[in-house]
């Protein structure tokens, strides 16, 4: 007998054959930066908690008392029916204020956000101009927008003033970048972005999900780190990351919010935020913005694992500026191979392969969290000390 679905076993073995098939272990979070996978402890270098605030028993205790406050768990509706309720309202706001923007709007999640925003800014009379490392959403909401979608080799803004010259006759412009890249952990050149988008008259998206918490003098994203203002800018961030919750945002102006909220069929379509996620988003905020010293350590010790891995001869590109750490290693096989060693030390690094990124330049990802005890720093480095000899 065959069925509809026989396909998938071939497409699973060819991508079995190319060392492209994902396993789907159970990591079970266990405080100080370490988690258990099939009944082995590790140190996990491979999430995106920041600052350690996931599990942080002042964001804990807020968000048990929002339950027993009896909001409940769910936010039973979409934001647009009747899952706004006054803790998102609250966050909204709080958002607007932490970005120094005029409003803010929240999203399920980041994912949410980005394709929600591009999806309602442009269209098929318009283009959207896209660095070729963005994130997946901005590229998906890119393409589902019908927009002209242009491509532009990674932070290269000469090609991308080329193809803005040759743009005079669409509609509407739209930039979309990431701020701190999730897979190369560099940072795109913000204020050169900004001015071009001026120049051009087009609207910058500025995706700041991985540096938000992380870098500025309040903790906002590199925007306020690289003092980046301008008219053209909106900015997306998320709450998963170094806020240590779930959920997205949009922050820039009111009229911008408004549109967004009217228009975006994520947010529309889509169940709201829980009204408890959002209860740990704020007090997050607040340990984020109290707590500077939290991001310098972050910051610091970034740096100090960067140089280490460098000097012990790996490929730590130099623009690395966060915490996340990519050593190239070149061939999908030999960066599985390499990430099995790493757990049979101790240490979980994600092993990042085609299509994440480009043929020939798999990767191990480090993420560094302030959570990570200084044992476990050190058992990262002893580690890759001890495959280097190998
Ligand atoms: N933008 C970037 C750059 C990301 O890395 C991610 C998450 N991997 C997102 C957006 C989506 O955020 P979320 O996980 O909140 O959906």
């Amino acid at each position: 007998m065959t069925s509809p679905f026989d396909w998938i076993a071939d497409e699973l073995h060819s991508l079995e054959e190319q060392s492209l098939i994902r396993s789907r272990r159970k990591v079970q979070p266990l405080s100080g930066g370490r988690c258990e996978v099939d009944g082995q402890k590790l140190w996990n270098f491979s999430g995106n908690d920041y600052l350690g605030l996931a599990d942080d028993p002042i964001v804990t205790t807020a968000v048990i008392d929002e339950l027993k406050n009896g909001t409940g768990i769910g936010a039973r509706a979409s934001a647009l029916v009747t899952g706004r309720t006054p803790l998102h309202s609250k966050l909204e706001k709080r958002l607007a204020e932490f970005k120094g923007t005029e409003a803010a709007i929240l999203f399920p999640t980041g994912f949410a956000a980005n394709f929600g925003a591009v999806t309602s800014l442009v269209g098929p009379e318009d283009v959207v101009f896209c660095d070729r490392l963005n994130h997946a959403s901005l590229i998906d909401g890119a393409r589902h927008s019908r927009a002209r979608f242009r491509v532009y080799p990674h932070c290269e803004l000469s090609t991308l003033r080329k193809e803005l010259e040759k743009s005079g006759n669409f509609r509407r412009r739209l930039i979309v970048t990431d701020s701190l890249f999730s897979m190369d952990g560099d940072v795109a050149p913000l204020s050169d972005l900004a001015k071009l988008a001026e120049e051009y008259d087009a609207m910058l998206l500025v995706d700041e999900a991985h540096a938000t918490g992380v870098f500025g003098e309040r903790g906002s994203g590199l925007l306020e780190a690289q003092q980046v203002k301008s008219e053209n800018i909106l900015s997306v961030g998320t709450l998963s990351k170094a806020v240590g919750a779930q959920g997205g945002f949009v922050a820039g102006s009111k009229n911008l919010c408004d549109w967004l909220w009217s228009t975006s069929r994520t947010s529309m379509f889509s169940t709201a935020l829980s009204p408890v996620l959002c209860a740990a988003a704020l007090a997050s905020l607040e340990r984020i913005q109290s707590q500077p010293r939290l991001r310098r350590d972050l910051l610091s010790r970034s740096e100090n694992i960067k140089l280490e891995l460098q000097s012990q001869g790996w490929t730590v590109p130099e623009s690395v500026i966060g915490p996340i750490i990519p050593v190239i290693i070149g061939e999908a096989e030999r960066t599985i191979h390499l990430a099995s060693e790493l757990q049979a030390l101790g240490v979980l690094v994600a092993a990042i392969r085609p299509p994440t990124v480009s043929k020939g330049t798999a990767r191990l990802r480090i993420s560094i969290s302030s959570a990570h005890a200084e044992a476990g720093l050190r058992c990262l480095l002893e580690s890759f000390h001890q495959l280097r000899g190998n």
